[in-house]
Protein backbone atom coordinates (compact mmCIF):
# COMPACT_ATOMS: atom_id res chain seq x y z
CA UNK A 1 0.00 0.00 0.00
CA UNK A 2 0.82 3.62 -0.49
CA UNK A 3 3.81 4.87 1.90
CA UNK A 4 4.34 8.26 0.90
CA UNK A 5 1.60 10.51 -0.17
CA UNK A 6 2.04 14.36 -2.00
CA UNK A 7 -1.10 16.49 -1.95
CA UNK A 8 -0.91 19.24 -4.15
CA UNK A 9 -2.77 21.97 -3.31
CA UNK A 10 -3.35 25.40 -5.50
CA UNK A 11 -4.15 27.04 -2.31
CA UNK A 12 -7.64 27.87 -4.05
CA UNK A 13 -11.28 27.44 -1.73
CA UNK A 14 -11.34 24.19 -3.84
CA UNK A 15 -9.00 22.84 -1.51
CA UNK A 16 -11.80 21.56 1.19
CA UNK A 17 -13.30 19.51 -1.59
CA UNK A 18 -9.72 17.62 -1.68
CA UNK A 19 -9.28 16.95 1.72
CA UNK A 20 -11.86 14.41 2.96
CA UNK A 21 -10.44 11.95 0.32
CA UNK A 22 -6.53 13.12 1.02
CA UNK A 23 -7.60 12.05 5.22
CA UNK A 24 -9.48 8.95 3.84
CA UNK A 25 -5.96 7.65 1.96
CA UNK A 26 -3.83 8.67 4.68
CA UNK A 27 -6.23 6.72 7.31
CA UNK A 28 -6.62 3.80 5.15
CA UNK A 29 -2.79 3.16 4.48
CA UNK A 30 -1.35 5.30 7.83
CA UNK A 31 0.77 6.99 5.08
CA UNK A 32 3.23 9.87 5.64
CA UNK A 33 1.74 13.24 4.14
CA UNK A 34 3.13 15.77 2.58
CA UNK A 35 1.73 19.20 0.86
CA UNK A 36 3.38 21.25 -1.83
CA UNK A 37 2.41 24.44 -3.15
CA UNK A 38 3.68 26.12 -6.17
CA UNK A 39 4.33 29.65 -6.67
CA UNK A 40 4.35 30.53 -10.19
CA UNK A 41 6.01 33.47 -11.32
CA UNK A 42 4.41 36.30 -13.04
CA UNK A 43 6.05 37.52 -16.24
CA UNK A 44 8.52 39.85 -16.17
CA UNK A 45 6.76 43.00 -17.29
CA UNK A 46 4.05 42.77 -14.77
CA UNK A 47 6.49 43.32 -12.05
CA UNK A 48 7.52 46.27 -13.68
CA UNK A 49 3.97 47.41 -14.35
CA UNK A 50 2.86 46.67 -10.51
CA UNK A 51 5.69 48.29 -9.32
CA UNK A 52 6.56 46.28 -6.64
CA UNK A 53 9.95 44.57 -6.60
CA UNK A 54 9.49 42.16 -4.06
CA UNK A 55 6.04 40.90 -5.31
CA UNK A 56 7.36 36.96 -5.15
CA UNK A 57 8.73 36.83 -1.55
CA UNK A 58 5.13 38.62 -0.55
CA UNK A 59 3.14 35.80 -2.53
CA UNK A 60 5.70 33.37 -1.38
CA UNK A 61 5.04 34.27 2.56
CA UNK A 62 1.63 34.22 1.82
CA UNK A 63 1.79 30.84 0.26
CA UNK A 64 3.99 29.75 3.35
CA UNK A 65 1.65 31.25 5.79
CA UNK A 66 -1.78 29.24 4.08
CA UNK A 67 0.17 25.87 3.41
CA UNK A 68 1.14 26.06 7.29
CA UNK A 69 -3.20 26.33 7.89
CA UNK A 70 -3.38 23.26 5.81
CA UNK A 71 -0.71 21.45 7.45
CA UNK A 72 -2.41 22.78 10.73
CA UNK A 73 -5.95 21.51 9.48
CA UNK A 74 -4.37 17.80 8.44
CA UNK A 75 -1.65 17.98 11.34
CA UNK A 76 1.62 17.83 8.78
CA UNK A 77 4.53 18.59 9.98
CA UNK A 78 6.64 21.41 8.86
CA UNK A 79 9.15 19.64 7.07
CA UNK A 80 6.80 18.01 5.12
CA UNK A 81 5.13 21.09 4.17
CA UNK A 82 7.09 22.02 0.51
CA UNK A 83 6.30 25.68 -1.39
CA UNK A 84 8.07 25.51 -4.40
CA UNK A 85 8.90 28.19 -7.30
CA UNK A 86 8.30 27.67 -11.17
CA UNK A 87 6.02 25.47 -13.69
CA UNK A 88 3.29 23.85 -11.37
CA UNK A 89 3.44 20.87 -13.08
CA UNK A 90 7.16 20.05 -13.19
CA UNK A 91 7.67 21.20 -9.36
CA UNK A 92 5.14 18.66 -8.23
CA UNK A 93 6.85 16.10 -10.19
CA UNK A 94 10.54 17.16 -9.20
CA UNK A 95 9.01 16.77 -5.22
CA UNK A 96 6.89 13.68 -5.94
CA UNK A 97 10.76 12.16 -6.97
CA UNK A 98 12.51 14.03 -4.05
CA UNK A 99 10.20 12.44 -1.60
CA UNK A 100 9.62 8.96 -3.02
CA UNK A 101 6.16 9.99 -2.92
CA UNK A 102 3.73 6.48 -4.96
CA UNK A 103 0.42 8.35 -4.93
CA UNK A 104 -0.24 12.09 -6.34
CA UNK A 105 -3.02 13.56 -4.89
CA UNK A 106 -4.49 16.63 -6.99
CA UNK A 107 -8.03 18.34 -7.79
CA UNK A 108 -9.27 18.18 -11.53
CA UNK A 109 -11.62 19.84 -13.39
CA UNK A 110 -13.95 19.05 -15.87
CA UNK A 111 -12.08 20.17 -18.65
CA UNK A 112 -13.65 20.88 -22.44
CA UNK A 113 -13.06 23.40 -25.45
CA UNK A 114 -10.13 25.67 -25.33
CA UNK A 115 -8.68 24.39 -22.02
CA UNK A 116 -9.19 21.14 -22.77
CA UNK A 117 -6.45 21.25 -25.70
CA UNK A 118 -4.25 23.71 -23.80
CA UNK A 119 -4.37 20.80 -21.05
CA UNK A 120 -4.70 21.28 -17.43
CA UNK A 121 -2.19 20.97 -14.08
CA UNK A 122 -3.98 17.64 -13.14
CA UNK A 123 -3.17 16.15 -17.06
CA UNK A 124 0.28 17.11 -17.23
CA UNK A 125 1.09 15.78 -13.38
CA UNK A 126 -0.97 12.54 -14.62
CA UNK A 127 1.30 11.86 -17.57
CA UNK A 128 4.15 12.98 -16.27
CA UNK A 129 3.89 11.16 -12.58
CA UNK A 130 6.27 7.69 -12.55
CA UNK A 131 3.84 6.85 -9.64
CA UNK A 132 0.12 6.47 -9.09
CA UNK A 133 -1.57 9.84 -9.10
CA UNK A 134 -5.66 10.46 -7.71
CA UNK A 135 -7.76 12.99 -9.46
CA UNK A 136 -10.29 14.81 -7.47
CA UNK A 137 -13.21 15.95 -9.61
CA UNK A 138 -13.71 19.26 -8.51
CA UNK A 139 -16.92 21.07 -8.98
CA UNK A 140 -17.56 22.85 -12.75
CA UNK A 141 -16.33 26.60 -12.39
CA UNK A 142 -18.01 27.37 -15.95
CA UNK A 143 -15.28 27.49 -17.95
P1 LIG B 1 -5.69 23.12 -12.65
O1 LIG B 1 -5.78 22.01 -13.62
O2 LIG B 1 -4.52 24.01 -12.90
O3 LIG B 1 -6.97 23.83 -12.48
O4 LIG B 1 -5.39 22.47 -11.22
C1 LIG B 1 -5.89 21.22 -10.86
C2 LIG B 1 -5.19 20.79 -9.58
O5 LIG B 1 -3.76 20.85 -9.77
C3 LIG B 1 -5.45 21.64 -8.35
O6 LIG B 1 -6.66 21.28 -7.72
C4 LIG B 1 -4.25 21.28 -7.51
O7 LIG B 1 -4.43 19.99 -6.91
C5 LIG B 1 -3.13 21.19 -8.54
N1 LIG B 1 -2.47 22.49 -8.70
C6 LIG B 1 -2.77 23.49 -9.58
N2 LIG B 1 -1.97 24.53 -9.42
C7 LIG B 1 -1.12 24.20 -8.41
C8 LIG B 1 -0.05 24.89 -7.74
N3 LIG B 1 0.33 26.11 -8.10
N4 LIG B 1 0.60 24.24 -6.75
C9 LIG B 1 0.25 22.98 -6.41
N5 LIG B 1 -0.75 22.31 -6.97
C10 LIG B 1 -1.43 22.90 -7.95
Amino acid sequence: MYKHILFATDLSEETDFILAPVRGMRGYTGAQLSLIHVVEPLPGYSYAYLGIEDIEEQLIDEAREALAKLGEKLTVQKDHQWIEIGPAKTKILKIADEVKADLIICGSHGRHGLSLLLGSTANAVLHGAKCDVLTVRLPDNGI
